[in-house]
């Protein structure tokens, strides 16, 4: 078990013309939160969906645990993944996104236990039960009846974190998770994350929350322009005097 939870290497992403990703290799270590910052269009979120496998990078791999995603190298060169191969390492990861994507006509127990049912095949009560477990762990509970229009921003969140973990994975990516949210309403999502952490998920979290990415996270990566700049430890990223690229970041989100 010594492969790290993610391994990216070498990875470029092109877009048309466009040049996104850049040589990007970044291990990500099981057990510890790795934030991923940067200026605006600098490759965060496409990075993030090359390692769920929502966006293909136009060459290198990804490994999730050791295991080759969507691509496999064999005798007879590199071939793509069977849906069942791709399925399996997919399922390790979990995703929540800036605009948390619930179902507006299903309760938050059924945005939850919908995942559960249609991706696990599990019955409706289990799935359910299963669900409400998960509301439970990110404090909804009471809230497990209502639709997302009857919920705050950061109560919608967190039925989207719920969905995610309820499908158990092993590594959680975030992108942007508080960057919809009224400022009143980060910390709540801030919190259950730190929770999680504290107990041992691996998580990848894109955030401009500097705050977060230094007291959670024990690695940080800085993308510019599609590059990987820095990636160490948030007390090493964060001291002066710093790299100028990083430092004008750090200015406007500081
Ligand atoms: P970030 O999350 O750091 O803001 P993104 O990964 O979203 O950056 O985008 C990086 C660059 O890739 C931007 O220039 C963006 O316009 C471009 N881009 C992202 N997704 C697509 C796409 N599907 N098609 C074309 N260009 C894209
Ligand atoms: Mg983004």
């Amino acid at each position: 078990m010594s492969d790290p939870a993610i391994a990216v290497k070498h990875v470029s992403k092109q877009f048309g013309e466009t040049e996104v990703l850049r040589d990007i290799s970044l291990e990500v270590p099981r057990g510890e939160v790795t934030c991923l910052i940067g200026p605006s269009g600098s490759g965060k979120s496409t990075l993030l969906r090359c390692m769920a496998f929502l966006e293909e990078a136009t060459s290198g791999a990804i490994e999730i645990e050791g295991d080759p995603l969507g691509f496999v190298e064999g005798a007879g060169g590199r071939r793509r993944q069977t849906p069942a191969e791709l399925r399996r390492v997919r399922s390790k990861v979990g995703m929540v996104f800036q605009q948390f994507n619930l179902w507006p006509h299903m309760t938050a127990l059924g945005n939850v236990s919908a995942a559960l049912r249609r991706v696990r095949k599990l019955p409706k009560a289990e799935a359910e039960d299963r669900a409400m477990r998960q509301l439970d762990k990110v404090g909804l509970k009471e809230r497990a009846h209502h639709y997302p229009a009857q919920l705050s921003g950061g109560q919608q969140q967190r039925v989207a974190i719920a969905r995610a973990l309820a499908l158990d994975p092993t590594i959680m990516l975030f992108d942007e998770p508080t960057s919809a949210l009224d400022p009143e309403l980060t910390g709540e999502v801030l919190n259950v994350m730190r929770q999680l952490a504290s107990e041992g998920m691996t998580m990848v979290v894109v955030t401009h929350e500097i705050g977060f990415a230094a007291s959670v996270g024990s690695k940080v990566a800085f993308l510019d322009h599609g590059r990987l700049l820095f990636h160490d430890t948030p007390e090493t990223v964060f001291a002066a005097p710093r790299e100028p690229r990083l430092e004008q970041f750090l200015d406007t989100y500081l």
